[in-house]
Formats: structure tokens, C-alpha cells, sequence
């Protein structure tokens, strides 16, 4: 499983330069989302604690890199336990935000924070706090890293421990993705190496509807992929509800492409063709005195014309909808306390 190197879409120049100075070791911060993760949290931090411990005895981040918990407002014991964690080792930080914020606000948060002054993290990886994406990644990502590339992404290479369900909805969902010209690494959800320069061009990007995938490969920079095999959730149970699973493919798509709505004028415009022909038939019906005026060909196209239309405003409400909150620049998040 060595890095391959991959072109990321419009990343311009993927592969890595060789007159840049020797990539510097690192301080990593290792950004973890946690909602309500009672149960999973006190099998992933002793992990990542010996994960971070070995990275640092190979010399290949800083002793003073950190792993930093997102509490994102999850309503059971998970900040009591990151607080009892910070005080029992200070590698571990802990953001707690002030309510549910959802997954890719609160990954936004971790990183944002970790890279907040100069004396901060030099590279962030974020990972999910259930681990099923292989920690064993982390090294490969870090190779890459001496190898000059300043994005890792972790691409799932095989999805045998989702259930059939989850593995055929989020494959046909990232080629759907594709066909509606939203670029994507495909397989790659949010494991994800990036060095503090990407991170803080990531801040430029204003959006309050945050699809990470989509924006990340905007950014560019020198980008690889390692594979990995995702594994099943050892704790706790799946905190992406069905609701907010769609809500996250409605973003991924309508925040980066408007072809939906071209879609919709298309259609428009095949809708406007097929009248003029049964304009033209109902005139040579009329002028041959054989006019049949059907109610039923009548009251269907009644419906259909419809339902187009309700599906057009619908759709445009959509993107309407998103117009409507990014002008009003909120903030993503708020940080109740950060301990570090
Ligand atoms: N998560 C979060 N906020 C949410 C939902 C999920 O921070 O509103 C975190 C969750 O704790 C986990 C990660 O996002 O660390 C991914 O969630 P999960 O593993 O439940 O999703 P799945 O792997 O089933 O897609
Ligand atoms: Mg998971």
C-alpha cells in the first residue's frame, strides 16, 4: 500500500516538487469528531495515544504533536471523558462546541483551531472517532508527506464491512456526483492528511453548506491517496442518520454544480417541442374536421406539466435556499472551551 501518485482534479501540479526544502518534521494535530461516542471514545484515544507515541519515538513528528477531540454537542458523557482524557495526558486537546453542529462543521472546527497561531500544528490529519478507517494509514500519509505532497487522501479501497446498503448508496452516490460534474476523489470520505498551508487556504472558502470533498480537491496543491481498508464500527452505533446522510449528498451537489438546473431547462425545452407537435396535430385535426378533443389526454398532460413545473421550483427553491443562507455569513460554529 505505498502512495500512488494521483492527479487530483484541476490540482494543477500534482506531482511533488523536487526544489522545494526537505518537508521538516512535522507537529501534527490528529483531528477526531466525536457525537455522542460514550462508547467508543475509551477504546480510540488509548489508540491514537500509542499511535501518536510510536509516530513520535520514529522521529517522525514532533513530541510535541497532539490529538484534539471535537465534542460536537453531543448530549452524553463524551466531553466529561475528553476533559478527563486532556487532564490525564496533556497530548490530548479537547474543542467543545456549543451545540450539534454536524460532522464536516465540526472536522472545519478541529482544524481551524489546530492550525489557529503559528506555534500550532504544522500538518492535520482528521479522522473519524470510530476508527474505521486503519490507523496504519497514518504512517503511509506521513511518508507522503516527506515525499512532498502536502494532501493525503485515504481512498477506500474496499467497503466489505459496510453493510450492502451503505456500499451500494455512497457508490452510486459519488458516480452520480461525477455525472453532475462535482469532482470528487472517489471512495475518499474524510480521512485526510493536509499540511497548515492548505489548511489556512481552506479558511478562504466562506460556505456555510461545507462539503469538504468537493472543496478540497478545488484547492489543489501536490496530492496523493492511500488506500485503505475500512473496517466495521467497533462501538456505538452510525451517528450519520439517514436525514443527515442526505442532507450531506444534497450539499455535495448542489454547493458545486448548477447542472441539476440545466437539467431542468433541458427538460423544459423537450416539454416546449412536444407541444408545437401536438399543436401541429390538433390544427390538421381541425382543418380535416376530425377534431377529438379526449379529456384524458387532457387532464394527463394537466398533471405532468405539473409536476415538471413543481420539480423545477422545487429545485430552484433549492439553490435559492442556499443563496439565502451563505449571505448571511454565520459563524459555522462556537467554541464553548478548548482545552490545550
Ligand atoms: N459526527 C459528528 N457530528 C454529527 C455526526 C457524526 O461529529 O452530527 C462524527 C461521529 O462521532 C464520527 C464521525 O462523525 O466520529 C462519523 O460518523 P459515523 O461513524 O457515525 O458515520 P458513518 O461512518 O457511519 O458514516
Ligand atoms: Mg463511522
Amino acid at each position: 500500500m505505498k502512495p500512488s501518485d494521483h492527479t487530483s482534479p484541476d490540482s494543477g501540479r500534482a506531482a511533488a516538487t523536487s526544489d522545494r526544502t526537505a518537508p521538516r518534521v512535522p507537529k501534527l494535530a490528529i483531528v477526531a469528531p466525536c457525537y455522542n461516542e460514550q462508547d467508543m471514545l475509551p477504546i480510540s484515544a488509548p489508540r491514537l495515544v500509542a499511535l501518536m507515541d510510536s509516530l513520535i519515538a520514529d522521529g517522525l513528528i514532533t513530541s510535541d504533536s497532539f490529538l484534539l477531540f471535537v465534542n460536537d454537542g453531543s448530549r452524553d458523557a463524551t466531553w466529561s471523558i475528553i476533559s478527563r482524557l486532556h487532564e490525564e495526558n496533556p497530548m490530548c486537546h479537547g474543542l467543545d462546541l456549543s451545540r450539534n453542529v454536524g460532522h464536516q462543521n465540526a472536522i472545519m472546527a478541529g482544524m481551524l483551531s489546530a492550525v489557529e497561531a503559528p506555534e500550532m500544528a504544522d500538518a492535520v490529519i482528521t479522522i473519524d472517532v470510530d476508527l474505521q478507517d486503519p490507523l496504519e494509514c497514518i504512517p503511509e500519509m506521513l511518508d507522503a508527506y516527506y515525499n512532498g505532497y502536502d494532501v493525503v487522501y485515504g481512498v477506500r479501497s474496499s467497503r466489505e464491512s459496510d453493510s450492502f446498503m451503505k456500499r451500494y448508496t455512497a457508490e452510486s452516490f459519488y458516480k452520480f456526483q461525477a455525472t453532475m460534474g462535482v469532482k470528487t476523489i472517489f471512495n475518499h470520505a474524510d480521512f485526510r492528511f493536509m499540511t497548515r498551508r492548505v489548511v489556512l487556504e481552506l479558511e478562504k472558502y466562506g460556505e456555510r453548506n461545507l462539503y469538504l470533498r468537493g472543496i478540497i480537491p478545488m484547492i489543489g496543491f501536490p496530492s496523493t491517496t492511500v488506500e485503505e481498508v475500512r473496517a466495521e464500527r467497533e462501538a456505538g452505533t452510525t451517528k450519520y442518520t439517514l436525514r443527515k446522510m442526505l442532507r450531506l449528498a444534497f450539499d455535495g451537489i448542489t454547493s458545486f454544480s448548477v447542472t441539476p438546473i440545466y437539467c431542468i431547462m433541458a427538460l423544459g425545452g423537450i416539454f416546449v417541442l412536444i407541444a408545437i407537435a401536438i399543436g401541429i396535430y390538433v390544427l390538421i385535426s381541425l382543418l380535416n374536421g376530425s377534431a377529438v378533443h379526449g379529456w384524458s389526454s387532457l387532464i394527463l398532460s394537466v398533471w405532468f406539466v405539473g409536476g415538471t413545473i413543481l420539480i423545477a421550483v422545487g429545485l430552484v427553491g433549492l439553490y435559492v435556499g442556499k443563496v439565502y443562507i451563505e449571505t448571511k455569513h454565520r459563524p459555522r460554529y462556537h467554541i464553548q472551551s478548548h482545552l490545550h
